[in-house]
């Protein structure tokens, strides 16, 4: 099979699958300018790639509205078609986000819930997990771990490390529970074994309670690729670890 109208190479994005159908956007990629913020970097963040699995055919669709300006490791998540943006890095210096950004992939219009605040007791990182979960009919997302930009803020049940490798990247254990109906964030307990600060993992749900998380780097000691798998079960105010290595 031979996919027309390919999207551009790029790396550290996030493709997200609604309906048999697949959206990309942004990423890293050499066309992006190095910069906070430019007509140039919204006009090619205002794009985003979809895939039809049916036809085999990549689209690209305009958006309105303002993209999001951390565009590398962002989290994304589906909720009923609309795509939710957290965090990633603006892909100069070391600027990242704790930013949350809707786009309805209907309308394809983008909606700013938060914008990024360095006073927020939520870590701008990117390379995070995030999952998204209901409780009493009101969707939450739930952003764990991640690496970024020395907080302002360290909260007292999570980790914070600077990374060994490298130098001036913080990396965090730190769990963010968001929710999207009273727009408030809230941070749960630990429960049993929890990851080290940790980035760069694959994070998915089993169901609405229940989530896996696999590999990524660990930073206790040094900064170690793992293969450990750990099971999250997850509450309003607890998120429940257990490692099985
Ligand atoms: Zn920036």
């Amino acid at each position: 099979m031979s996919f027309k109208n390919k999207p551009r190479k790029r790396a550290y994005h996030r493709a997200v699958s609604i309906d048999h159908s697949l959206y990309v956007w942004a990423g890293h990629h050499n066309k992006l300018p190095a910069v906070h913020d430019s007509a140039e970097k919204r006009r090619i963040t205002s794009y985003i790639q979809h895939f039809t699995l049916s036809t085999g055919q990549w689209i690209t669709r305009g958006t309105t509205g303002t993209p999001p300006l951390g565009i590398i490791g962002y989290c994304c998540t589906a909720i009923n078609g609309v795509l939710h943006y957290f965090g990633g890095e603006c892909g100069h210096d070391d600027c990242y986000h704790n930013s949350i950004t809707q786009l309805n992939t209907i309308s394809l219009q983008w909606r700013e819930l938060e914008p990024t605040d360095a006073t927020r007791p939520v870590m701008r990182r990117s390379s995070s997990g995030m999952i998204s979960f209901e409780h009493d009919e009101v969707d939450h997302l739930l952003m764990i771990g991640g690496g970024g930009s020395k907080p302002a803020v360290q909260l007292p049940h999570y980790k914070y490390a600077e990374s060994q490798r490298l130098k001036g990247l913080w990396c965090t254990n730190e769990h963010s529970i968001y929710n999207i109906s009273s727009r408030k964030w809230s941070n749960p307990s630990i429960i049993g074994q929890c990851i080290p600060p940790a980035y760069d993992f694959i994070i998915e749900k089993i169901n609405n309670t229940r989530a896996v998380l696999f590999g990524g780097v660990e930073t206790d000691d040094d900064d170690t690729v793992t293969n450990n798998i750990y099971i999250l079960e997850i509450s309003i105010s607890t998120v429940s670890w257990q490692c099985s290595v």
